[in-house]
């Protein structure tokens, strides 16, 4: 059915990782109808293994793929698809404290489609693979660049959802930035050019006199779970968070910065050049500290322990 959030995808199976069938003429070779997730397993001190909110990104692929026009799979689909592959995979998940399973769902326009249309077939699949540190500095602090020729997302455009296209219009300034010896871009607003938005594959926070802020939710970033996760853990711990705009110049105010998601967990900011601006700046390098950036992070690992709901067992 067109644009319905009711596909009827039936119960799939196991196969070895290797290439797939597409069509050339599928929607998501010709019109980028596609959409993934990203999520974790870890092994605990006992040998099982948990899986981090795994029902948050089965909503967020629902609410993604109504925003691509695509079917998608239920919550319980994609939590129970996910714990299958999990446990067919659990030999490869690493022991505590070195790593962690990385489980990538990847949902596609598979049917063929000429004009433009969306796909008449999707495809939900998922697969996994160990992961160490994100960042090459590991807990180590990491050097952002604000990134002022590209946008990362526009209004009314896609940049809430994981379509895959977003990921491929930011290559381009992220490896220039690598290559200047950056870890990452940090992107703003495509309006004022003026507000932060995130990084390219995580959220960001501020931290000025112990208090928290962190990009308001307002369509051009991704709702990232672990940027929901440390909001909670915060306020629990009686910190204040605020959901605000935060500007360019406040962020180069800030006491502390720091990044999260997935993949990076919670990573210190130990720098950020601002090369752009009216105030004829060329470079400001802040050098932050970490006080409760390593606190949050401390807290968050213990909590992963209460939040992380699912423990599988054969
Ligand atoms: N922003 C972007 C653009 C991302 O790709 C990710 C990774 N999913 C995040 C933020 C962080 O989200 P999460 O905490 O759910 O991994």
């Amino acid at each position: 059915t067109k644009c319905s959030q009711g596909g009827n995808f039936s119960k799939g199976e196991l196969q070895r990782f290797g290439n797939i069938e597409l069509s050339p003429s599928s929607g998501v070779l010709n019109y980028g109808q596609g959409l993934f997730e990203g999520l974790k397993a870890y092994r605990k001190q006992d040998g099982s293994i948990l899986l981090f909110r795994p029902e948050e990104n089965g909503l967020r692929m629902r609410m993604g793929a109504e925003r691509m026009c695509m079917p998608s799979p239920t919550v319980d689909q994609f939590v129970e698809a996910v714990k299958m592959t999990v446990l067919a995979n659990k030999r490869w998940v690493p022991p505590p404290g070195k790593g962690s399973l990385y489980i990538r769902p990847l949902l596609m326009g598979s049917g063929s489609v000429l004009g433009l249309a969306p796909a008449p077939e999707y495809t939900f699949l998922i697969y996994v693979s160990p992961v160490g540190n994100y960042f090459k500095e590991g807990l180590a602090p990491i050097n952002l660049v604000v990134e002022n020729e590209f946008q990362r997302a526009t209004p009314g455009g896609t940049g809430a959802v994981k379509a895959i296209g977003n990921y491929a219009s930011v290559l381009k300034a992220q490896t220039a930035a690598q290559a200047k010896g950056y870890s990452d871009v940090l992107y703003l607003d495509s309006v004022h050019k003026r507000y932060l938005e995130e990084v390219s594959s995580c959220n960001v926070f501020v931290v000025k006199d112990k208090i928290i802020s962190t990009p308001a939710i307002k369509g051009t970033i991704l709702p990232g779970i672990t940027r929901k996760t440390i909001i909670d853990v915060a306020r629990s711990q009686g910190f204040q968070v605020d959901e605000c705009y935060i500007t360019v110049e406040e962020l180069l105010e800030a006491d502390e910065v720091f990044c999260t998601g997935t993949a990076v967990v919670v990573s210190p900011v130990g720098s950020i050049t601002y090369l752009g601006g009216d105030k004829e700046l060329q470079s400001i390098s802040v050098s932050l500290t970490l006080g409760t950036t390593l606190e949050l992070a401390c807290i968050l690992s213990a909590a992963n322990l209460l939040v992380c709901i699912y423990k599988l067992k054969d």
